[in-house]
């Protein structure tokens, strides 16, 4: 039997980064704001430390890093308070976007020693001009460690002529492109950087007399940490010991600016959870605003008071989207009811072991059942947040259709995926795609999927559910193939990885 690995089919999402300065547990706090962004990368996960050894009176990075999830790695204790120790620490999630999965040497935090003495690197994101940087200082003798593209931040900071090592950090930021947003160790601090685009998010907060920064906001709620702001697009934010006696946050700017930002409006549809702030807005505000704005999308009406329609999700990223569609929808006087008809399992594991036959259908129900008393005879409308290859869609349907339903509908809140992302996000190849293998026909991607109707969210509706004021704007390049960074599409590829 095969093992295969075990994913929703959805695009799975990038990195989870997160740092801490000047708390007596910085690894605990670092262990906890990681297992809160778990949902952002599951393959792999570390922790670097920065401890002060005063009888060598210097400073040294203590490294813990492994395949698995959070708990997985860090299952010893005497790891993070015997080994992970020092008052300053950045952790990283890891989902591969390039290098290779199998390849342990990915496994970030990254960790230099050079001239100008440590340096750790988280980075969530995905940098375009990569492969042409890589070529460039490869012929130039630098030797890489990994086929990560993260690891070029390390090389051009390494090779800066500057002394200060935040200005190697600022140089190096000045040669990459496309999206990071990252989390730096240097001996005597912590640095947070994001591209000008702004594509992925990074929060800065404060505990007790700590700074923290995260990808989202839930990882400061775990720690019992206050929101300050985002770190701005094309901003560095440091912060050493001067920033923990005076409270003053110091702050620095890339030299490339994009002069529009473009947050990745995929984080408010899936990647990002509900019950936290990225790009400094509420996730679960605009997700059940997607979902009220997909009510008024080909609604299905009861047509008798014997006409039972009820709604429900596909858990559990669709939950907050389906709470919008059900109250606007009765709002409207449609009269439909919120039921759960679809369970998750969320104790299966990453894996799933390949039967010889049938193996779709166990796949689906090892992580999916109905209740089947809540389906049959009714009209059913599926709330989904997005459909990417259409199998697992597919293989939902056909376990709900097993149940009775008299009818059922599928609603996406977004509109459909025919781009891949070179940002950080992996989606599977274009023409895997159920939208291009269907080339954009909805009612042939009907058909395939077997149900009575299907709509997504279209994208004016897409853009309508996202905040635009304080100059936020939005990159939907994997709907419009409008891409903000021009793209050279070897440039994103690790041909390493091929
Ligand atoms: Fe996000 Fe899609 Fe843009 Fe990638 S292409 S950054 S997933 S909106």
């Amino acid at each position: 039997m095969k093992k295969i690995s075990n994913d929703e089919g959805k695009p799975r999402c990038h990195c989870g980064v997160f740092g801490i300065f000047g708390h007596p547990e910085a690894s605990v706090m670092c262990y906890y704001g990681l297992q809160a962004l778990q949902h952002r990368g599951q393959e792999a996960a570390g922790i670097v430390t920065s401890e002060w050894l005063e009888d060598k009176k210097k400073q040294r990075f203590n490294i813990q890093k492994g395949v698995g999830l959070v708990s997985d790695v860090f299952k010893d204790e005497k790891v993070l308070r015997e080994v992970l120790k020092g008052s300053s620490a950045i952790g990283h999630n890891r989902y591969s976007t390039t290098g290779s999965t199998d390849n342990k040497s990915n496994i970030q935090p990254f960790v230099v020693n050079y001239k100008s003495g440590n340096l750790a690197l988280g980075h969530n994101g995905n940098l375009t001009n990569y492969r042409k940087l890589r070529y460039a200082l490869q012929n130039e003798g630098t030797i890489f460690q990994s086929t990560s593209d993260s690891e070029i931040i390390l090389h051009l900071a390494a090779r800066s002529k500057q002394k200060d090592q935040i200005l190697q950090i600022k140089e190096a930021l000045d040669f990459v492109e496309g999206a990071y947003s990252i989390v730096m160790l240097t001996d005597k601090s912590l640095v947070a950087a994001r591209d000008s685009h702004g594509f992925r998010p990074l929060a800065l907060g404060k505990v007790d007399s700590a700074y923290v920064v995260a990808s989202e906001t839930c990882a400061f709620d775990i720690i019992g940490a206050e929101y300050i702001r985002d770190v701005a697009p094309g901003e560095i934010i440091v912060i050493d010991n001067d920033v923990l006696a005076t409270g003053e946050v110091k702050s620095f700017w890339i030299s490339k600016r994009s002069s529009k930002v473009h947050h990745c409006i995929f984080e408010f549809i899936y990647f990002s959870r509900p019950d936290s702030k990225v790009f400094g807005i509420n996730v679960d505000r605009v997700r059940r605003k997607l979902g009220k704005l997909l009510a008024d999308v080909n609604p299905i009406t009861p047509q008798s008071p014997e006409d039972k329609v009820i709604i429900i999700s596909v858990p559990d990223s669709s939950n907050t989207c389906t709470l919008g569609y059900v109250t606007e929808s009765n709002k409207q006087g449609r009269n439909v009811r919120l039921e759960l008809g679809l369970i998750r399992s969320h104790y299966i594991g990453r894996t799933f072991i390949q039967p010889q036959e049938n193996y779709r259908e166990i796949k689906v129900k090892t992580k999916y059942n109905t209740v089947k008393g809540v389906l049959k005879g009714r009209k059913v409308i599926i709330v989904d947040d997005s459909v990417v290859r259409g199998t697992t869609s597919k293989q939902l349907v056909k376990l709900i259709k097993e149940a009775g339903p008299k009818e059922v509908h599928f609603r996406v809140s977004c509109p459909p995926i025919k781009f891949p992302c070179y940002y950080g996000m992996d989606f599977p190849s274009s023409k895997e795609l159920i939208a291009n293998r269907f080339k954009g026909d909805v009612e042939a991607i009907r058909k395939e999927l077997g149900v009575d109707s299907l709509s997504y969210l279209p994208m004016e509706k897409l853009i309508a559910s996202a905040p635009t004021d304080d100059g936020r704007n939005y990159c939907t390049a994997c709907f419009d193939g409008n891409y903000p960074v021009i793209i050279d599409p070897e440039a994103s590829k690790n041909e390493n990885d091929q």
